[in-house]
């Protein structure tokens, strides 16, 4: 299994995918499409049913059931596109054989190194086979190892018939990175009654909450007049823009916040006296306090026009996604299997939020509930990317497990 992972894993990898939030189409990038269709092929080669692609790239596909039990339909899911935050243009993985633990020098020429003192994580997988970038690229783990461990988890399942299992259903979907995932995800051609995003990090995650989140945008118009004639007549666009971002409680930004805490973070300030926007993200797990926060945008936004004129302010607010436990805490015994999964493998489950969002936000209020699982790897979207193949593996072995539990426990 493993130099099945492995070469699958490098293929993947070397094909560009990163995706483009300025591209208006879908997939955004071309590179999306060829992986796709790659991947079409193959799952016809290890021998999966119903392998369908559609006009945007999202491929689907089935795994007949092998049981006469009633079991629900379960899914898998990953997404093919890679980080846009540092180039994923000629990913070559180094692969590191029974890692000694020591300081991993990734590129000599730009010193690129993966340092203990700055991956304290590194302790973890000593003796382990790593894949790392050569300091150049991202690896693009997320979410090609996801990619890799369904498709091997598939390709055993196929091998291994006396392991019954329900009709087990499989997407590959493009644009997650740019928040676009589901947008065109046909829930009902998917048809699965539950699903499970393999596009976690290190071995055991289980995630099952995910912040609510909006995105708001602000637009201050100013009046520009000579300095030595302004008095009672210029208006400061970007003062007021600053007066705007002071009313929001300090303390509460991304790096100021951790586990269960919400935030507004200031993602752009382009200004000047005549024109300045502001561009920031909300987020809080609370469902009341994520609505609060936004209440109190309106409340200063109000008070703020109040002072300076309506028309000198425009907001556009727009939620993005939601806290996925709302949709999967009725269907609680989806985590709980997948944790049982885990803990029969010898893998501690960590349960803990996803400080931010995966399809599965989305999904799970399209009438997919999609907890997500771990793929082992470690320092995503960067050169200091890595995985384990050994906890790759692992990865293969709790989607298996999960098949065989919802088998075991259905009627
Ligand atoms: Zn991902």
């Amino acid at each position: 299994m493993k130099n099945d992972i492995i070469q699958r894993f490098v293929s993947y990898v070397k094909i560009n995918t990163q995706s483009d939030e300025n591209s208006p189409s879908c997939p955004s990038t071309p590179g999306q499409m060829t992986l796709a269709n790659k991947l079409v092929e193959e799952l016809k080669t290890i021998g999966m049913d119903e392998v369908s692609i559609d006009e945007n790239g999202y491929v689907m596909s089935t795994l007949p059931a092998n049981t006469e039990k009633n079991v629900p339909t379960i899914g898998f899911l990953a997404h093919v596109d890679t980080a846009t935050d540092f180039t994923g243009e000629g990913v070559n993985p180094q692969i590191v054989e029974h890692y000694d633990g020591n300081d991993l020098v990734l590129n000599e020429a730009t010193n690129v190194v993966l340092s203990q003192k700055d991956f304290p994580a590194l302790a973890n997988y000593k003796d382990h086979t790593l894949i790392t970038t050569d300091g150049t690229t991202l690896l693009g783990a997320d979410n090609k190892a996801g990619i890799a461990e369904i498709m091997t988890a598939m390709d055993y399942l196929i091998k291994h018939p006396e392991i019954k299992h329900g009709k087990i259903r499989v997407a590959f979907t493009p644009d997650e990175e740019i928040g676009r995932g589901p947008h065109k995800f046909d829930v009902e051609k998917f048809n699965a009654d539950f699903a499970y995003t393999m596009d976690g990090g290190p071995i055991g995650e289980l995630q099952y909450e995910s912040f609510n989140a909006a995105g708001l945008k602000l637009t201050f118009r100013g009046t520009n007049i000579h300095p030595g004639t302004a008095k009672g007549t210029m208006v400061n666009a970007a003062k007021i823009a600053m007066e705007f971002h002071n009313a929001l409680p300090a303390d509460e930004a991304p790096e100021l916040t951790e586990e269960y805490e919400g935030f507004y973070h200031l993602l752009s300030f382009h200004g000047d006296v005549e024109v300045t926007k502001l561009s920031y993200i909300i987020r809080d797990f609370d469902r009341k306090n994520f609505e609060a926060r936004k209440a109190l945008v309106e409340k200063i936004v109000a008070e703020l026009k109040e002072k300076y004129g309506q028309d000198r302010i425009s907001i556009e607010m727009n939620d993005q996604y939601y806290n996925m436990r709302e949709k999967i805490e009725p269907v609680k015994e989806i985590v709980d299997i997948a944790s049982d999964a885990m803990k029969s493998l010898n893998i501690e489950p960590i349960v803990s939020p996803i400080r931010g969002g995966t399809d599965g936000s989305q999904l799970s209020y399209m009438g997919l509930p999609t907890p997500n699982i771990f793929t082992g790897g470690e320092n995503f979207h960067g050169p200091y990317e890595f995985i384990s193949v050994e906890n790759m593996e692992k990865a293969v072995q709790v989607i298996v497990e999960i098949c065989k539990l919802f088998e075991e426990r259905a009627e």
